[in-house]
């Protein structure tokens, strides 16, 4: 699976970052990015949880 982070959206809450450090980190501004092209498949149920977990529903699965 691959994701984005809709930055408009992001608050920087923190929240998928401390989940899935292996693929979301903080850009300079703050805000959350994806740092993989592509999610390993061990870790999508972690990813699909800061999906679920986002306060504003930045984070999205993409083709
Ligand atoms: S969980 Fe959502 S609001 Fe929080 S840092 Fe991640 S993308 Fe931003």
């Amino acid at each position: 699976m691959k994701v984005k982070v809709n930055q408009d959206k992001c608050i920087g809450c923190g929240t998928c970052p401390s989940l899935v450090p292996e693929v979301f980190d903080f850009n300079d501004e703050g805000l959350a990015h994806v740092i993989v092209d592509e999610v390993q498949e061990n870790l999508e149920e972690e990813v699909k949880d800061a999906i679920e977990s986002c306060p504003v529903g930045a984070i999205s699965e993409i083709e």
